[in-house]
C-alpha cells in the first residue's frame, strides 16, 4: 500500500518517479463505489519527449547486452509477478472493477507472456542455409528496432501491457508504456516490479495521460514501433498516423463476437459458458460473446437456461465483497453509454427479455452498476447487433440455418472471434472455415489464445500485420539481417 500513495501517482522515466512536468493530475475511481482512489500524474509532450530521450539513451547498452541476461531479468521478473500475484489481482479489482477471480485469471494470462518472453534466446536465432550454390552460404540474424511504445485500454490492466513490453524488451528494445488513463495503477506496479528483478533504469519508462500523450507518441521521430489497444476509431487513428510518420503499428480495435448455438448443443454447459462469455468482467471484454446465433428450435431452450443464471448472478462491488459474481462498469459515463444502447434496443424493436438497469447495489449507491441484460428477437440488422456495447448486454439472434448464422457474422464488420457450440464435427468445421474472424471457439466461450499464439484480430478489430504474442510479436519487435557469404 505504500506504494499504492506514492509510486503509483506517478510518471517513472530513466529509472525516478516523477509528477508531470505540468503539475496536472487526474482521478482515478473505483467503479464500485464511485469514490477517488488516488490522482495520477497527466502526461503532456514535454514528458513524452522526455521519456523517449530516456529510452533512447537507453537502447545501445541495452541492445548489446547479451539475450540470455537479458531473459535472466525477465525470470526474476516471472519470480516476483507470481509473489505478488494476489496483489496485482487486487489492484485489478480495486481500478477495474471486475471480480479478484476474474482479475487474477487476466493476471496469469499476461504471466504467460512472461513466460513466453523468458524463453526467447531460444526463438531470437536466425536461420542458416549453407551451399545454396557456388559456395555461397545465407544467415539471418534478429535485431531490436530501438524505442518502441504502447499505448493500452483500461478493460486489462495487467494482462494487455504484458501483452507488448516484455517481448519487446527481451528482442533488444526500450520501451515507453502509456496506460489508460482509467486504470494507470497496475501498469505502475508492474513497471516498479521490473525495476526490482533489474531492469536497468531508461529501458522501461511510464507515461500517462490522454489524447496529448498519444499524438505526442505517434509523432516522435524516434518512435520505431507502436502496440496499441484500444476502440475502433481509436486503433484505425493510430494505425493511420503511426504507419504515416513512417513506423512500425501493430493496432487492435473494437469487437462484436457472435456465438452460434446449434440445436445439438448441450443445453447446461453451454449456457454456462454463455454466461461467463457475456457477463464475466461485465462485458467489458473485447473477447465477449455479445450476441447469440441460435439455429433451428436451439432458441427456447437455451434462452431459458441462461436467463434464469444471468437473472440469478449477484451484482455488487468486487473489492469488498468476495460473493459477487458481477462488478460494475468502468465509469458513470460508460454506464450512461450501456443504457443509452438498452433504450436504443427497446425503440429498434427487440424484445427486452431481462433488462439490467432493474438491479440496485443498495450498499453502493454511487457505484456504476447495471445488471445482465438480455434482448431476444433482434434483427442482425439492428444497432445493438451490430455496434459494440462493451458492457453486460447480450442479444440473441434467430436463424433456420447455420449458412444463414455464418453470413450474419460475416457480415460484421468486426473479426475477432467467432464462436459454436455443438456436437457436430462437420457444422464446428464450417464455423472454423467459414467465419470471418481471427479467433474461433468450439464450445468455448471466450477463445483468447494465450501467449504462444498470436491475439489474431480481422477485419476492424485489427489494423496491420503482425499481432501481438507468439512469434508474430517477436516479429513486430524486430528486424532482421540476411547475410549472403563466400569465402575465395
Ligand atoms: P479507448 O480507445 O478509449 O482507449 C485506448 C487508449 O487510447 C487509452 O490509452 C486512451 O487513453 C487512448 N485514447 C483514447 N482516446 C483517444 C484519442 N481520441 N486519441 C488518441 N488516444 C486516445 O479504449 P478503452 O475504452 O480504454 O478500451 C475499450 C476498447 O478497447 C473496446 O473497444 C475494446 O473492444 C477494445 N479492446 C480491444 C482488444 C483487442 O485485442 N482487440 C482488447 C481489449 C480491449
Amino acid at each position: 500500500m505504500d506504494f499504492f500513495y506514492s509510486n503509483a501517482c506517478k510518471q517513472f522515466i530513466g529509472g525516478e518517479w516523477l509528477e508531470s512536468s505540468s503539475g496536472e493530475t487526474a482521478p482515478v475511481i473505483n467503479p464500485s463505489t464511485g469514490d477517488v482512489i488516488t490522482k495520477v500524474a497527466w502526461s503532456n509532450e514535454a514528458d513524452v519527449r522526455r521519456a523517449v530521450k530516456a529510452a533512447a539513451t537507453a537502447f545501445p547498452a541495452w541492445a548489446e547486452t547479451p539475450v540470455i541476461k537479458r531473459s535472466q531479468i525477465l525470470f526474476r521478473y516471472k519470480q516476483l509477478l507470481e509473489e505478488h500475484f494476489d496483489e496485482l489481482g487486487r489492484l485489478v479489482t480495486l481500478e477495474h472493477g471486475k471480480t479478484l477471480d476474474e482479475a487474477k485469471g487476466s493476471v496469469r494470462r499476461g504471466i504467460e507472456v512472461v513466460d513466453f518472453a523468458c524463453g526467447l534466446p531460444a526463438l531470437f536465432k536466425g536461420e542458416t542455409l549453407h551451399n545454396i550454390g557456388g559456395g555461397v552460404d545465407y544467415e539471418t540474424y534478429r535485431y531490436p528496432l530501438g524505442v518502441c511504445a504502447g499505448i493500452t485500454p483500461f478493460n486489462f490492466p495487467a494482462m494487455i501491457p504484458l501483452w507488448m513490453f516484455p517481448v519487446a524488451l527481451a528482442c533488444g528494445n526500450t520501451f515507453i508504456l502509456k496506460p489508460s488513463p482509467q486504470t494507470p495503477l497496475t501498469s505502475a506496479r508492474l513497471v516498479e516490479l521490473l525495476h526490482k528483478a533489474g531492469l536497468p533504469a531508461g529501458v522501461l519508462n511510464l507515461v500517462h495521460g490522454g489524447k496529448e500523450t498519444v499524438d505526442a507518441i505517434l509523432t516522435h521521430p524516434d518512435i520505431k514501433a507502436i502496440s496499441f489497444v484500444g476502440s475502433t476509431s481509436v486503433a484505425k487513428y493510430v494505425y493511420e498516423t503511426g504507419t504515416g510518420q513512417g513506423k512500425r503499428v501493430q493496432s487492435a480495435g473494437g469487437a462484436k463476437n457472435c456465438a452460434i448455438i446449434m440445436p445439438d448443443a448441450e443445453t447446461e454447459p453451454t449456457a454456462h459458458a454463455i454466461i461467463a462469455s457475456s457477463f464475466g468482467s461485465s462485458g467489458e471484454r473485447c473477447m465477449a460473446v455479445s450476441t447469440i446465433i441460435t439455429v433451428g428450435d436451439a432458441s427456447e431452450k437455451i434462452l431459458k437456461a441462461v436467463h434464469t443464471i444471468a437473472a440469478s448472478l449477484k451484482v455488487g462491488p468486487t473489492h469488498s465483497d468476495p460473493t459477487v459474481q458481477m462488478g460494475p462498469v468502468i465509469s458513470s459515463e460508460h454506464l450512461s453509454r450501456i443504457r443509452n444502447y438498452i433504450e436504443i434496443g427497446i425503440k429498434e424493436g427487440a424484445e427486452l427479455y431481462l433488462d439490467g438497469r432493474t438491479i440496485k447495489v443498495i450498499d453502493e449507491p454511487n457505484g456504476f452498476y447495471v445488471g445482465p441484460t438480455i434482448f431476444r428477437n433482434v434483427h442482425p440488422d439492428m444497432r445493438i447487433a451490430r455496434e459494440e456495447i462493451f458492457g453486460p448486454v447480450l442479444c440473441a439472434i434467430q436463424a433456420d440455418t447455420l449458412d444463414a448464422a455464418i453470413e450474419i457474422i460475416n457480415k460484421s464488420e468486426y473479426g475477432n472471434a467467432a464462436v459454436i457450440f455443438t456436437k457436430d464435427g462437420a457444422a464446428a468445421r464450417e464455423l472454423r472455415h467459414r467465419a470471418g474472424a481471427g479467433m474461433i471457439g468450439i464450445n468455448v466461450g471466450v477463445p483468447a489464445p494465450m501467449g504462444l499464439f498470436p491475439f489474431s484480430g480481422w477485419k476492424d478489430s485489427f489494423f496491420g500485420d503482425l499481432h501481438v504474442q507468439s512469434m508474430e510479436g517477436i516479429d513486430f519487435y524486430t528486424q532482421k539481417k540476411v547475410v549472403m557469404k563466400r569465402w575465395f
